[in-house]
């Protein structure tokens, strides 16, 4: 058998270097847990950029993942499907909204919702051809395509990638005066993430996306919530937005929608704004294919059931109080909401998540100084007692 290090060059041999993983082989995984090829057993603090909510291989998606794949597994949208149908209807019901558009990855849908808010724009607002501006925040993280590269704020995700895509206006995050003075007559929508996950756990103000929602209202904008990563419990709501009692035009999901397993995102919003596709105008092959919609409607029903929401509002309050109260000359800040906490170091987090690893402990630094820690939000509360256990060893 190959040993991890084997692995790991194998990796880098032949794979291009878009990442910079830490140094362990994931060979197995149950719940908070994973377990390297040498055997050493570590706690996943970073649950897949949030998308293992409900933990690795929940016994209740797998089992959907199994029966589904012993019937069928991809129709393409030539055909109908079931467990899409009963997935569409589930996520309506979820998000209050009437019309779903399943897509795959989180980019695939935030590129959904960009080509909807253009339709919208010339089709029901009446901005001219090509005209349409969508509003967009500095510091925003919606994916890696070229159209979304092209609104980023960040130049190492931008560098030799252009010519990029026109028709997005950046602006601060959490800036209210500035989304008024951004928009204009032709300003189609308003893409913002409800916390800033790649961008630090960055929260804005109490009152920033109701005051963002009563912009929208007045200006005949769309308000498009990217719930990617915070969406289905991370933040202690089923929604950020439910925060604020905020209901985005668009919710744009993904990664905890697969649970995990499969990639599956979706749009939700109402036919005013859905109803503008008709066949022809946009697809995927893998969107809404049985297999993931089956392992979507099992992860939903483990979110709901479980009330994963809940348990990350609890916990999370808990853990970051405990985290606060560390005193320690290398924290600059510690903050979060639900199970989604960042911790900014004054010094590069890198060898802290690297010291952590040795601990048992996995988690990954976002933008140099700041550690992400999310664990899945099944966690016990025996296992979130030695987690925060551990940062303690590592900051006092
Ligand atoms: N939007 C947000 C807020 C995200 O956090 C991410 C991924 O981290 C994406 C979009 C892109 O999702 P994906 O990597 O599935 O394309």
């Amino acid at each position: 058998m190959k040993s991890s290090a084997d692995i790991m060059s194998q990796t880098e041999r032949f794979g291009a270097h878009n990442y910079h993983p830490l140094p362990i082989v994931i060979h197995k995984a149950e719940g908070v847990w994973v377990e390297d090829l040498e055997g050493r057993r570590y706690m996943d603090m970073l649950s897949g950029y949030s998308a293992l909510n409900q933990g690795h291989r929940h016994p209740r998606i797998i089992e959907a993942l199994k029966r589904q794949a012993d019937e069928v597994t991809l129709t393409s949208r030539a055909f109908y499907n079931a467990p899409l149908a009963e997935l569409m209807e589930t996520l309506a019901k979820l998000t209050g909204k009437n019309k779903i558009l399943p897509m795959n990855t989180g980019a695939e849908a935030v590129e959904t919702a960009v080509k909807a808010a253009r339709r919208w724009a010339y089709r029901v607002k009446g901005v001219g051809p090509d005209q349409a501006e969508i509003i967009v925040c500095e510091g925003n993280f919606h994916g890696r395509t070229t159209t979304i590269t092209s609104f980023s704020s960040e130049p190492s995700y931008k560098r030799e990638f252009g010519p990029f895509t026109p028709g997005f206006t950046i602006i601060p995050y959490g800036d209210i005066d500035a989304l008024k003075a951004a928009i204009k007559p032709n300003t189609a929508a308003f893409l913002v993430e409800p916390i800033q996950g790649e961008a630090g756990i960055v929260i804005p103000r109490d009152g920033y996306l109701r005051e963002a929602r009563e912009i929208c209202d007045q200006e005949n904008v769309l308000l498009l919530a990217d719930e990617i990563q915070t969406g289905f419990g991370r933040t202690g709501k089923r929604f950020a937005c439910d925060w604020e009692k905020v209901v985005p035009d668009i919710y744009i999901m993904g990664k905890a929608l697969g649970g995990g397993v499969m990639p599956v995102s979706a749009v939700a919003a109402d036919n005013d704004i859905l109803g503008l596709f008709e066949p022809g105008s946009h697809g995927s092959t893998f969107g809404g294919n049985p297999l993931g919609s089956s392992v979507a409607i099992a992860a939903l029903a483990v979110i709901e059931e479980e009330k994963l929401a809940d348990r990350s509002l609890e916990l999370g309050k808990k853990m970051l109080n405990r985290l606060q109260s560390i005193h320690s000359k290398d924290i600059v800040t510690i903050r979060g909401r639900g199970l989604f906490i960042g911790v900014e170091t004054k010094e590069p987090a890198r060898p802290y998540c690297e010291k952590l690893m040795q601990l048992g402990l996995l988690c990954k630094e976002t933008h140099e100084t700041v550690i992400r820690l999310a664990p899945p939000l099944i966690i016990s509360d025996q296992d979130l007692e030695w987690a925060i256990k551990q940062l303690e060893l590592v900051f006092t």
